[in-house]
């Protein structure tokens, strides 16, 4: 199968203005053969191949762009435990034995991604002082106050908020109420990415930037993936390509609905602001359909993110949502000028779960994070690498699911287009004014 070269300029986020400089890392220019061929340097990509070199096995990565080029480096560095599925619902449609590994591998995926910050001395301004999940209306409070429950009975640090402690956490009398979860923080995303790139290295593996894989077919028991210079021969292949899926594979980009997630950075705010939004250094999302997020840089920057059309675009009305978000929430920091405004893909899957598919024997694809990749695609990299050391599929922590093309998936764009604005009137509705 083969694929077009993606576009390579990092797009100009607070992180990347604010990041540590990358590794080095050069095209391929000679045939390479290896255990494993990874395509993607995003967090799946470069976990998988961190974790994997360290169980010994060769791995040569392949990146389009630089490591973190994609949503990894772009993201809100809000490091999330769990999915959009409720733990009971998971064990429900999953079995309870499956159900509960789910469960177990999504509420410690943040344990593993700081773990890795502490033994790879990653220096990402990493903090673990939890992740407020704020409820936006009543129709959601109650789901919230049965998934906290539910999280507790199982163990977590993860306690509800009533409205005047989520204000008093939040410094906005925005939202009902929330639920601190312990196990979540943050992290500089573009710094984290670069690190696991430099973690892989040192564990053993070459690292490739500007080197698109352009095509990918069997060859003898392996594969051979070629780039437009030379090629990687390998048993196995991870294709960790998430929401930038260009048609490498092509039924899997139908497979996934890519959508377009905005953020907004303000210059440093004041002291006392500073002192009154995410006081404790905590970093939130909410319940709407179209979330928000927001966090609080080292800076003291306010950094709002939120969902929106499906193109991204360079013009500030595409950034307009995200701008009356931060007005809305914040009123005292409505007049800070804006110093970033950016953009990224994340990959929505119909079941709202991540995906694993062996393509053929050999090749396998992973993501579908569902805008929850930080400490997810992480964690998915670690048991892609126990793929390639010989684990079997059914001791993964999720069941591989064969590719299902979305029908229609051509007309996505329009489709996404309603969706969003339905959404965003339901959300509109359910809040009180
Ligand atoms: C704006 C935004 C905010 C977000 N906020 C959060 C958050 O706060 N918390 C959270 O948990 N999640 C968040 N997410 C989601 C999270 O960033 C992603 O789920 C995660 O980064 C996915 O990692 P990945 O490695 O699978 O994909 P990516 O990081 O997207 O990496 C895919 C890589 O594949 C490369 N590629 C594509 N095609 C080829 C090819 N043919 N050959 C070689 N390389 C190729 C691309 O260049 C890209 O670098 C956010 C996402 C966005 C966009």
């Amino acid at each position: 199968m083969s694929a077009s070269n993606p576009a390579a300029a990092l797009p100009q986020s607070l992180w990347a203005a604010t990041a540590a400089p990358p590794i080095p890392h050069t095209e391929l220019v000679h045939d390479d053969s290896a255990d494993v061929c990874v395509v993607g340097g995003g967090f799946t990509g470069l976990s998988t191949a961190l974790h994997a070199a360290q169980a010994g096995a060769q791995v040569v990565l392949l990146e389009a762009a630089e490591p973190g080029w994609g949503a990894s480096g772009r993201n809100g560095g809000q490091v999330i435990p769990g999915l959009k599925w409720d733990p009971d619902a998971l064990e429900c449609r999953l079995g309870s034995e499956r159900g509960s590994r789910l469960v177990e591998f999504v509420g410690s995926a943040p344990d593993l991604v700081f773990a890795l910050i502490d033994r790879h001395r990653i220096a990402c301004s990493a903090r673990r002082d939890g992740w407020i999940h704020a409820v936006h209306g009543p129709a959601a409070l109650a789901a919230e106050e049965s998934r906290v429950r539910q999280w507790r009975t199982r163990g977590a640090d993860i306690e509800m908020l009533d409205r005047d402690a989520v204000a008093a956490a939040l410094g906005t009398r925005d939202y009902l109420a929330g639920a601190l979860d312990r196990r979540g923080g943050w992290l500089q995303p573009l710094d984290y990415a670069r690190g696991l790139a430099r973690a892989a290295r040192e564990a053993g593996a070459s690292i490739h930037g500007g080197s698109p894989a352009t095509d990918i077919r069997p060859v003898g028991d392996g594969w051979r993936v070629r780039t437009d210079r030379a090629a990687v021969s390998a048993r196995q292949v991870f294709i960790c390509t998430n929401a930038y899926t260009g048609g490498l594979w092509p039924r899997l980009s139908r497979s996934l609905v890519p959508l377009v997630s905005y953020q907004a950075a303000t210059e440093p705010l004041s002291e006392t602001l500073r002192s009154q939004i995410l006081p404790k250094g905590q970093v939130a999302s909410d319940t709407r359909r179209l979330v928000r997020y927001f966090c609080m840089d080292p800076e003291g920057r306010l950094v709002m993110g939120g969902r929106g059309r499906f193109r991204a675009t360079a013009t500030r009305e595409a950034y307009r949502h995200v701008e009356s978000s931060l007005r809305r929430i914040f009123p005292e920091a409505a007049g800070a000028k804006l110093g970033f405004c950016w953009s990224g893909r994340v990959a929505l899957t119909l079941d709202s779960l991540p995906h694993l598919h062996e393509l053929e024997s050999g090749l396998w694809f992973a993501g579908g994070y569902n805008g929850r990749g930080v400490a997810l695609a992480t964690a998915m990299g670690r048991a892609l690498a126990a793929l390639a050391g010989g684990a079997r599929a059914e001791e993964l922590p999720l069941p591989p699911s064969p590719v299902r093309p979305i029908p229609f998936h051509r007309l996505r764009r329009p489709a996404i287009e309603l969706a969003v604005a339905w959404k965003r009137t339901l959300d509109a509705w359910e809040t009180p004014r």
